[in-house]
Parts: C-alpha cells; structure tokens; sequence
C-alpha cells in the first residue's frame, strides 16, 4: 500500500515542485545522489574505482515535456561520455529513453540515441539502457534493438516483475545483447506486471539461469541477498567464471555488501545518479525500501 502510494507520488509534479526546493531534502539526497554536476559525479566514480567498484553514471531526469530538452539532455550524456574516457576510463552511462523523448517522438529519440551511442562508441565508452515504466517499455526495447545492429555491446535493463519479459528474452536468442537483470522499480497494473514481491524473486531467479545460460556478461542489478548468492550458486553451476558476469547496485544502497562483493573478487558496479532532477528517482527508492521514509520524514522535521 505504501509503496503504491510512493510511486503514484513519484509522478506528481506538485509535490515535486514541493520537496525539490526544500532545503531539507538535501541529506537524503545526498545519500542516493553523488551530486548535482558531472564534475561531482566524476570524483564520486574515482573514488569508488579506487576500492575496486566499476561505476554507470546516470544523467537524472525523465519524461521531458519538450524535445528541445531531450537534446539538451543527449548533449549532457556526450559530455559525460568525453569526461569518463579521459579521467576515469572503465565507466559506463546509463539512459533513460524516454529523457532522449521516446514519449514525444520515437525517431528523434533513435537520433538522439545514436548520436550518443556514436560519441560514446569514439572514445570507447559502453552505454546501459535503463528500461522505464511500460508506456514507453516497449518502444524502448525496440530502439535498443535498432542499435544493436552498429553498436552490440549495449546493455539494456530487463525488469523480472513484467509478465512479457520471458518473451522478450526469447527474442534476443540469436543476437545475444548483453542485459541487467532487475525486478522493477515502476508501478504496473497486475495485467502487466507480477505483483507479489515473493513471485517477483521467484521469476528474477529463475530468469537468472536464463541468462547466465544464454547471454554474454550478463549484470545482476539487485541488492537482494537470496538473488545474489542465487547468481553465485547458479553461475558455479553452469560453469560461468565470476569474471563472466557482474553485480550492480545503486549508489547509497547496502555499501558494505558493495565492498564485500568487491573484496571477495566479484566484479561490481555501482548505479551513479548525479544532476538536479532527484525527485521520481528518490521516490522510488523510498518505495523499494519504507525506512528510507522515515529517515526522509525525520530530516524534513529535523532539518
Ligand atoms: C544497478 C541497478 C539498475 C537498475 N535499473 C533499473 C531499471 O532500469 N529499471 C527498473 O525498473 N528498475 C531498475 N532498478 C531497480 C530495481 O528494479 C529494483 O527496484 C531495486 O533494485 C530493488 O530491488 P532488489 O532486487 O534490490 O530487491 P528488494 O527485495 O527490493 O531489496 C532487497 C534488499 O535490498 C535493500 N534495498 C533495496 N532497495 C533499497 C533502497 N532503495 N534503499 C535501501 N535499501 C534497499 C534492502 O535491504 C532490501 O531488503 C535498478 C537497480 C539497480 C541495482
């Protein structure tokens, strides 16, 4: 109940305007945000890099209202793409389509997408898609599978709470992407969407072998105990070497387990979001988890 609540509140833009101009917002965010400027997020991905901790960087905002602000948006990843090649090589960006103006207008959004992919491609970076709520779901795995044919090593994110997932997996058998399994973070009718936490771990461990057993280099994105020595048990298994696939988390999620997995020789990376646009992000990690509420709640009272 309080996560749907949580997530309906993540889409209104009152509140928004609400909380995003209240000072007292600033210790949570800091918790889950590196920053507001890519300077910021690119110090954050050194330090990590020092502990060992591969980083994805991802540029905060969605659903832009305009196109202009898609390619103010695409301009904003080359420049992060540039940084990352000359001060912290190994780093990934991670995107959001619909902040490219998937939701607007699918063809500008593909030349957005391949103006980064383009940039990113030059200097060596990788690019992440991130998969967003199911309005823009499947024009999103389709763009993903457009820009597969120049550039295979793009990563798309496949969420195990949506019932088409297995199908869509399916599809990739021939050209074998490289994906992030995660069990998603969006509010989805139970048509859609499994709704049982429980069934959602359940189809996120059995679509775990799927992968470890079809598709290169697949990432586990999750901060899940039994999911993540789920991975190790079934990667031993199937005779995938832990350099063969990797964990990612979320920047302020479980840090030591982060460092853990580091130390232990598994390989890890860590979901760095930087930028001004906090809100539906931070929402949604209230939603994932309902102490962070209560630490929201007592930093709005206490200042
Ligand atoms: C790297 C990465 C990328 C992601 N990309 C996408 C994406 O593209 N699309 C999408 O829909 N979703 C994405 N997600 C979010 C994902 O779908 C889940 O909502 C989120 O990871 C919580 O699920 P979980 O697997 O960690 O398990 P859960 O069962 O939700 O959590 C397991 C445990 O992890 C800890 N935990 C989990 N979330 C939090 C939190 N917010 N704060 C504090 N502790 C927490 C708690 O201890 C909890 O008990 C991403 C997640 C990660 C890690």
């Amino acid at each position: 109940m309080l996560k749907r609540l949580l997530l309906v509140a993540a889409n209104n833009k009152r509140l928004e305007r609400q909380l995003g101009t209240n000072p007292r917002t600033r210790k949570l965010v800091s918790r889950f945000v590196a920053g507001t400027t890519l300077e910021e997020a690119i110090q954050v991905t050194k330090d990590l890099n020092n502990r060992g901790i591969a980083v994805s960087l991802d540029l905060l905002g969605e659903t832009v209202e305009d196109l202009r602000k898609s390619a103010v948006a695409t301009a904003a990843y080359i420049e992060a793409v540039q940084a990352i090649a000359r001060e912290c090589p190994g780093a990934t960006v991670s995107v959001k389509l619909s902040q490219l103006g998937i939701g607007l207008d699918p063809a500008v959004c593909a030349a957005h997408l391949d103006d980064l992919l383009r940039a990113a491609d030059d200097v060596g970076v990788l690019v992440e898609v991130d998969m967003e709520h199911s309005s823009v779901g499947g024009a999103t795995l389709e763009a993903f599978r457009a820009a597969l044919e120049n550039y295979p090593d793009t990563r798309v994110a496949m969420q195990a709470a949506m019932r088409r997932t297995p199908n869509d997996l399916e599809s990739f058998t021939k050209t074998k992407p490289r994906i992030r399994l995660v069990k998603g973070a969006f509010l989805e009718t139970a048509e859609r969407a499994l709704q049982a936490h429980d069934e959602v771990t359940s189809q996120y461990l059995y679509l775990t072998d799927w992968a470890l057993e079809h598709l290169p280099d697949p990432a586990f994105g999750t901060h899940d105990d039994r999911c993540i020595d789920h991975v190790k048990e079934a990667a031993v298994r199937l005779g995938v070497d832990r350099s063969s696939y990797e964990f990612q988390m979320l920047y302020g999620v479980r840090r030591d387990l982060q460092q853990k997995l580091a130390d232990e020789g598994y390989r890890i990376r860590i979901y760095v979001p930087y930028g001004t646009e906090w809100y539906p992000y931070l929402m949604r990690r209230m939603a994932e988890r309902p102490a962070n509420l209560i630490f929201f709640l007592r930093s709005l009272v206490s200042g």
